[in-house]
């Protein structure tokens, strides 16, 4: 669902002076309003060039710092190191993109083409010795430098360590030849993904369409005609689609058929199978951890995290897991008695299929509350001024909209102005599903904020990339609460990118689970009844919400925790299960999914992780991988900065909004992720607002246990997966070919 891509490729202003093939728009100066990327412009064929000559530029940017004869200095090592690459950074920033929201055959031709180049480039780089030597140099007399650069000269240095320039030469090609591979094993695993959701289709005849709502029907039937096929309402396995259908739909062979759809984008055995390269790609890191040095892939990731080790990771997450499994039964179990009180039947039962459709009939029941009849509420076009109107009154930009290049007709250009007026950048939003985008929402830059050497501030430019409903011929996009949510979320990211302030280009990467606190502070407001009041309002007669429908909305918002809760925390544990492997042994990713989950945890049969292996593209081609518990780590964080605008008694407060810009955004990577926060908050982040947001604390908190738990000294470690019973249930399962 929720992801952001940060590009971490390095990238500052350099003006590229070699002579160039004329015609291709990465070779000339962009004229475009804010030197926005010209989109219009660009053809598939001009990625190529551009990419080879990125990289040729950056390896004599690169090539010029080792031969310079001048003793090594901060300017002419890190800082040159860090300006370098920008016309490689450029391209790949914009490919990136493109290959993420509006794809095409040709273009990912050149992906999977550029892949292992871009690999043997990084690497050329990231194990040269003779570069290596002057960092060292230069990391090893940090002591005189300002904290600036000698965060700076930290982080060039660390990554070079990681990036293995520590290692024998054998050990560096072997590297070579793992990142090499593991680059290209991404490119497929995505390739699979896409097309096997891609390659199914529900296609239902409307006599069969008893319980959707007309603007479900409505969409599905505009995707039919699109589809040619006729009369039929046609579903897909994007979220829009499939969630509406198991949430009202009233035949449940079509529930299960489109669920298993969707639980079976290329699983084992299936046309775009990933299993194999799930495993190459488990086999792959294993062995990068153990040429680094470390027992897992997972202690090789979380040693630049917030978390620091796996065990600190389990220990957070068990704490969840046993609440929120046990509000899931709960919550299971109401379902069950109302199925079986329905159908008269004592022995009823439900699956994991009928989960949105029973949960849905409580909630209607209990709160009174119809999604559908909420939606009207919620017209995009009212949501984004919301979301203009909250950026206003929390810290005084404002949004203008431009004319601006765009690689989709429906992609919206803002620029952004700062509280006194100035140009502070652009920012793309980009929200309905087609083919050629990849599905969630993510954020992105197509440049990021820096300075010249001059000192002159360079405006970032960011993306918003959604999979919103869209619009039918008669109604505008009515947005669910889960996608309103969403764009608030993006749009924290997005200012994210759009306050930050550092001096280098190599000081915008934060924890990665740090990166999701901007982003979730945000959904705090969404909802808010003084929010609601400024933009849900009805989109045909232009009254504001209910007051009722307000109440039932917040009334509602502990309704499912049980379930979100789990379904995100299971996903999280698979995660840090697969990648906690200390050896590699061939597996089969259903098995490995089911010991991990249901054997080991007692997940119930009626709900699915949110994301099986197969199709988990955050930990595969993501950057999340042993990262996904990142969002609800961070929703501690969040939660609890969020507490900070209700201390205040000011849910718009302008001084701590003012706080929280310049002491958490826009310093992004110049310090730790904590030390960002303690500057803030004056203290390390509660859980208690968390376990109070997702309803797991007890009504009585003094008579439950579970007080203790939230003030547990979070340094407790607590015990991975015992490597011993891994191997041995690995070795239970089939071999993989
Ligand atoms: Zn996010």
């Amino acid at each position: 669902m929720k992801h952001t891509l940060l590009l971490m490729t390095i990238c500052a202003i350099a003006s590229c002076s070699e002579p160039t093939p004329t015609g291709n728009p990465f070779f000339t100066e962009w004229t475009t309003p804010f030197g926005v990327p010209p989109f219009e412009d660009l053809r598939p064929e001009h990625f190529r060039p551009a990419f080879e000559e990125g990289m040729r530029q950056h390896r004599a940017e690169i090539d010029a710092i080792t031969a310079n004869p001048e003793p090594p200095t901060f300017d002419n090592v890190i800082a040159a190191y860090d300006r370098a690459g920008e016309l490689y950074g450029r391209v790949a920033r914009v490919f990136g993109a493109l290959t993420s929201a509006e794809t095409n055959a040709e273009l990912e031709e050149i992906k999977a083409a550029m892949s292992p180049l871009q690999s043997q480039h990084s690497d050329a780089i990231g194990l040269d010795p003779a570069l290596f030597a002057k960092v060292k140099a230069v990391y090893d007399n940090r002591a005189t430098l300002n904290a600036a650069q000698q965060r700076l000269t930290e982080r060039v240095y660390r990554r070079f360590e990681r990036s293995g320039a520590l290692l024998s030469e054998t050990d560096k090609e072997r590297m070579r030849a793992i990142n090499e591979e593991l680059s290209s094993l991404g490119v497929k695993f995505e390739s699979n993904n896409r097309e096997a959701m891609n390659a199914f289709r529900l296609v239902v005849d409307p006599r069969d369409a008893t319980g959707l709502p007309s603007g479900v029907v409505a969409r599905a039937r505009t995707r039919a005609e699109e589809e040619k096929q006729g009369d039929k309402l046609v579903f897909t396995l994007s979220k829009p689609s499939w969630i509406p259908f198991l949430t009202y739909s009233e035949s449940e062979p079509l529930r299960r058929q489109l669920y298993e759809g969707y639980l079976g984008q290329s699983a084992e055995g299936s046309q775009f199978d990933n299993a194999q390269v799930i495993n190459d790609m488990i086999r792959l890191r294993t062995d990068r951890a153990h040429l680094m040095g470390f027992d897992s892939y997972a202690d090789f990731v979380l040693d630049e995290r917030m978390a620091k080790t796996p065990a600190r990771v389990y220990e957070f997450l068990d704490d969840i897991w046993a609440p929120a499994l046990a509000k899931a039964t709960e919550e299971r179990d109401e379902m069950v008695a109302l199925k079986r009180t329905e159908t008269a039947d004592s022995t009823a039962t439900i699956n994991s299929w009928d989960w949105w459709y029973y949960a849905e009939k409580i909630r209607k029941s209990r709160y009174n509350l119809d999604e559908e009849q909420v939606r009207p509420y919620f017209a995009l076009d009212n949501v984004r001024s919301g979301i203009f109107k909250l950026c206003n009154r929390l810290y005084g930009i404002t949004f203008r909209p431009i004319v601006a290049p765009v690689y989709h007709k429906d992609v919206q250009v803002y620029e952004v102005l700062d509280i006194d007026n100035t140009h502070l950048g652009v920012m793309y939003m980009d929200f309905f599903p087609r083919a050629g985008k990849g599905s969630g929402a993510w954020c992105g830059t197509y440049r990021s904020q820096g300075y010249t050497p001059d000192g002159t501030r360079i405006a970032p430019i960011t993306n918003i990339v959604c999979n919103f409903t869209e619009p039918t011929g008669t109604t505008p996009a009515l947005l669910t609460l889960d996608e309103t949510e969403t764009f608030f979320h993006e749009f924290g990211h997005a200012l994210h990118n759009l306050f930050a302030d550092v001096p280098y280009q190599g000081l915008h990467g934060t924890e990665r689970d740090f990166v999701e606190l901007p982003s979730q502070i945000m959904e705090n407001w969404a909802f808010a009844p003084a929010m609601l009041a400024e933009y849900a309002i009805h989109h045909r007669s232009g009254e504001p919400i209910p007051e009722r429908i307000v109440q039932r909305i917040n009334e509602s918002s502990m309704f499912n925790q049980g379930f979100m809760t789990t379904e995100l925390l299971a996903a999280s544990l698979s995660d840090m299960d697969i990648h906690s492997q200390k050896e590699y042994t061939p597996f089969s990713v259903a098995d490995f999914e089911k010991y991990a989950l249901t054997t080991r945890r007692g997940l119930i049969p009626e709900i699915e992780p949110r994301y099986r292996y197969p199709y988990f593209s955050h930990i595969f081609d993501g950057g999340y991988s042993a990262g996904y518990y990142s969002y609800i780590w961070a929703e501690v964080l969040d939660k609890d900065a969020y507490e900070a605008f209700v201390e205040s008694g000011d849910l718009f407060s302008r001084a701590v909004a003012t706080d929280f810009r310049h002491k958490v955004l826009a310093p992004r990577g110049l310090r730790d992720g904590m030390d960002l926060y303690r500057d803030f908050r004056g203290a390390e982040p509660s859980r208690e607002p968390l376990f109070r947001a997702r309803g797991l604390l007890p009504a009585d908190p003094a008579a439950d246990s579970l007080l203790a738990l939230v003030s547990r000294d979070p340094n407790t470690p607590r015990e991975p997966l015992p490597d011993s019973v891994l191997r041995q249930i690995l070795n239970e399962g089939p071999l993989v070919e």
